[in-house]
């Protein structure tokens, strides 16, 4: 079973994801951080995306997730763990950046559909969240949705993360604001895979919402696809 969550920055999709997945017995993709990883490749050569090199780095870029025996995810790059690595805002930053890059997603394609398919046939489910997951790389997702909240309650929840992140100095509210709404007008208006609702997919407004109220809404759904129900016919 494939499900997919996608919505902008801050709308609760990570953790919800890896919470139903866990409950579940799924596995969570966090396409994400496929995406960090190649920026983070980006950073660390100082390259932009338009420089000359932009194509010889993606080629050397080899990107894998994998679980260890305690269910934890790490993100390897060229077989270094880049977990902790990766969850920076200037990474973010560039993420969104190397993301409207054709031949980004176009490598990242393949490796979102084969990390499914490996997780799917060992767990039976995978929940993957991202901003194109249920429109471009699982169009035939068994479940869709997306996720939302609004501007301020999306800044106040990364802004909580940066608090509690090990490896970074947490920024204003402010520049957490402003830094999602880059983000968001970046990844809405690209020319390829842009974020947007898939068409089939449950809509979630997340703003006034508990975690476990999130959880439970995307938990409900699936027992009823997992029962042969289908989960639209009540929207
Ligand atoms: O979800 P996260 O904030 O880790 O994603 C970082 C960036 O990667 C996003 O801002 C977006 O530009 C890009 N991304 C994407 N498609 C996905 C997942 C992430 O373009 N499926």
């Amino acid at each position: 079973m494939i499900i997919t969550i996608d919505g902008p920055a801050g709308a609760g999709k990570s953790s919800t994801a890896r919470a139903v997945a866990e409950r579940q017995s799924f596995r969570y993709l966090d396409t994400g951080a496929l995406y960090r990883a190649v920026a983070l490749a980006f950073v660390e050569a100082e390259a932009t995306p338009t420089d000359a090199k932009a194509q010889t780095l993606l080629s050397n870029c080899a990107i894998d997730l994998q679980f260890d025996d305690a269910g934890a995810l790490h993100v390897l790059l060229n077989g270094t763990e880049v977990t902790d690595a990766i969850r920076t805002s200037e990474v973010g930053d560039m993420a969104s950046q190397v993301a409207a890059l054709p031949a980004v997603r176009e490598a990242l394609l393949p490796v979102q559909r084969q990390i499914a398919m490996r997780w799917s046939q060992s767990t039976g489910g995978v929940v993957a969240d991202g901003r194109d997951t249920g429109t471009v790389v699982f169009p035939h997702a068994d479940l869709k949705f997306f996720m939302d909240a609004s501007l301020e309650e999306r800044a106040r929840r990364r802004h909580e993360e940066y608090q509690a992140a090990p490896n970074e100095e947490t920024p204003p509210l402010e520049a957490v604001r402003d830094e999602i709404r880059r983000r968001d007008a970046h990844d809405r208006e690209r020319a390829l895979a842009p974020l947007r609702r898939p068409d089939d997919a449950v809509s979630i407004d997340t703003t006034s919402m508990t975690f476990e109220e999130q959880v439970e809404a995307i938990e409900a759904l699936i027992e009823r696809a997992k029962a042969g129900t289908d989960p639209s016919s009540s929207h």
